[in-house]
């Protein structure tokens, strides 16, 4: 069954953006440049925008050396007319970087792919595939993807409405199907506090078929991974674990 995409508002940023931030290449960090931006998201939480992802827009092609990375990945993330819909902060640096710095290039693409393979081999494992209809846990809650109403007069979205409790931990947030139901949401926040784990014990509590873990995730660089999964529809989930931090930072 489709996905049921609902519409977002019109400044929500097409193309440059994801949840309405400008995305960098290789950005995803906890360093000074990662908390403005997270900073800014707190400021204005918008969801991202259900049209088809900018990923890796205007390569025009594959970077060289990944067609068997990228063929699994277009499985389990999807792909438009431009490329793999990589989440945040894993998009491949800009071909046009080959050119005009090789070994910059190189650094920055041994970077994404190993955080790459980290998020498909996962996914794969669990036999998950990526929502664009990411919302709060409420989507969880549902029989098929849907984003909660966020123009409804008593919207309770827990991550854009008025309330938004969730907002905080719900960064560089993954929404993934199995069978075409909502089943897992993954995030990345900056480390996780009392308020967050707070949070993470009032859904199991509120629901009983989720059920919560965290762990390191495929972004490193201090994020932790939280990973909130309905356990009716799948057993049990292990968060993702970057094996190593090579150094190809960019
Ligand atoms: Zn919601």
């Amino acid at each position: 069954m489709p996905e049921s995409h609902q519409a977002v508002p019109s400044n929500t940023t097409v193309g440059a953006a994801h949840d309405g931030v400008v995305v960098t290449a290789g950005s995803t960090s906890c360093g000074p440049s990662e908390a403005s931006v997270s900073r800014r998201q707190a400021r204005s939480p918008m969801p991202r925008t259900d049209a088809p992802c900018d990923t890796n827009a205007g390569t025009g092609s594959l970077p060289p050396g990944v067609t068997d990375l990228y063929e699994r990945a277009a499985v389990v993330l999807g792909q438009d007319d431009v490329g793999i819909c990589w989440p945040y902060g894993l998009e491949p640096p800009p071909l046009s970087l080959i050119s005009l710095d090789p070994g910059a290039y190189e650094r920055r693409a041994a970077h994404a792919r190993v955080r790459q393979e980290v998020l498909v081999a996962w996914a794969e494992r669990h036999g998950l595939r990526q929502s664009r209809a990411d919302c709060c846990p409420l989507w969880l809650g549902r029989a098929r993807s849907k984003r909660c109403a966020l123009f409804a007069p008593d919207c309770r979205c827990t991550r854009y409405g008025v309330s938004h409790p969730d907002s905080g931990w719900l960064e560089h947030t993954v929404a993934w199907l199995r069978d075409d139901r909502p089943t897992v949401l993954t995030a990345a926040p900056c480390g996780i506090d009392e308020r967050y784990r707070r949070r993470l014990a009032y859904w199991e509590q509120v629901d009983p078929r989720l059920r919560t873990a965290t762990g390191t995730g495929w972004y490193g660089s201090g994020t932790t991974q939280i990973v909130l999964w309905r356990r009716d529809r799948i057993a049990h989930v292990e968060p993702a674990r970057l094996q190593e931090e090579p150094d190809t930072a960019p």
